[in-house]
């Protein structure tokens, strides 16, 4: 398979820029170089891109709680399975507010605000609306996660002001209905395509650790990277334990290594792409997420809590960044 990647290559010399036309093969040997190979050419990669010492951080607000019609097998707050979550109602404009102040002043720079509907009704997309531009207009970049949307509930986000849209793929086309059976893929795709087509970029990734294969978890990857155009941010998530939900069954977390490779494969195959280590970071070492950072990863989630689990506290973030001598907006960081 090494031997693919290199013919490859040898004929296209430009394999390093951005193309939508990955096969999963390819992917395949690229995540089966020897390590150390696999990493150099992602780092490489990630210089001609990014700053590679420096790291965005963003802080994710739940905006509405639980209570979703949704039956994805790992997710809390769906209303198919007993969580023991508590649905809550749409947060007021002023909490938001608040809550984002404070986040910007512990140093992100985004703020991600996410609501579990399976679509938005257009009366709340409006208060959102608020929300969006309220919190835009404290100077951070905006980012919602509100289920499908239609191309004019897209239209109205990106009037007022909306930067990103997350709506994640999940995982490999093969392995999505044993994850998820209320919505499909097509559903998701289409609902980028309408956000992209009103000018909002996409935050798309998915989730790691549900029991799928390592093909699967290449074969979300290859998707998105052949979507008509690369999600502006890919959020890697690592399958956090949840109880009452149905992934717990299969569940199996990655090990590390594999995850380090799958960032690399990431940040080869979409170049440009900010990629995200979203859920999951708790379960992480230092060294490995130095690591992941090493192989591409560019941005984290700041906070004690990522929706309903939990995250590294911000003194361990600020400490690892500081140690590792990277810059983000959680301070001034040099080498200890
Ligand atoms: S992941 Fe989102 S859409 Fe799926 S059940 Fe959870 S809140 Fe609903």
């Amino acid at each position: 398979m090494v031997h693919a990647v290199a013919a490859k290559e040898s004929n296209n010399r430009d394999v390093e820029a951005v193309r939508t036309d990955w096969d999963r093969a390819e992917a395949e040997a690229l995540y089966a170089l020897p390590f150390p190979d696999l990493i150099f050419r992602a780092q490489s990669i990630h210089r001609e891109h990014f700053d590679p010492n420096h790291v965005e951080t963003a802080s994710l607000l739940s905006i509405k709680t639980g209570g979703c019609p949704e039956d994805c097998g790992y997710c809390a707050q769906s209303a198919h399975y007993d969580t023991g979550l508590k649905a809550t109602r749409l947060m007021d404009k002023a909490d938001v507010i608040a809550t984002a102040e404070r986040a910007k002043d512990a140093g992100a720079t985004r703020f991600c605000m996410a609501a579990a509907w399976r679509n938005p009704k257009d009366r709340d997309l409006e208060k959102v609306c608020d929300m969006v531009s309220a919190v835009k207009g404290l100077g951070m970049e905006t980012c919602v996660t509100l289920g499908m949307l239609t191309p004019g509930q897209a239209a109205r986000l990106a009037e007022a002001g909306l930067d990103f849209y997350n709506h994640n793929v999940d995982t490999s086309p093969e392995f999505y209905d044993k994850i998820i059976t209320t919505r499909t893929l097509e559903d998701r795709i289409d609902t980028l395509a309408h956000v992209r087509d009103a000018g909002i970029k996409v935050c798309c990734g998915g989730i790691v650790g549900m029991g799928e294969r390592v093909d699967d978890r290449l074969g979300m990857l290859v998707l998105l990277a052949n979507l008509p155009a690369h999600p502006e941010s890919v959020p890697i998530n690592l399958w956090n334990e949840v109880k009452g939900v149905p992934v717990n069954d299969s569940a199996e977390r990655p090990d590390p290594i594999a995850l380090v490779r799958l960032i690399a494969v990431a940040r080869i195959l979409m170049p440009k792409s900010v990629v995200r280590l979203s859920a999951g970071r708790q379960y992480m070492t230092d060294e490995l997420q130095a690591l992941c950072f090493l192989a591409g990863a560019n941005s984290i989630f700041i906070g004690d809590v990522l929706l309903t689990t939990k995250n590294p506290q911000r003194d361990r973030d600020a400490s690892l960044l500081q140690r590792l001598g990277m810059r983000s907006q959680l301070g001034q960081s040099h080498v200890a």
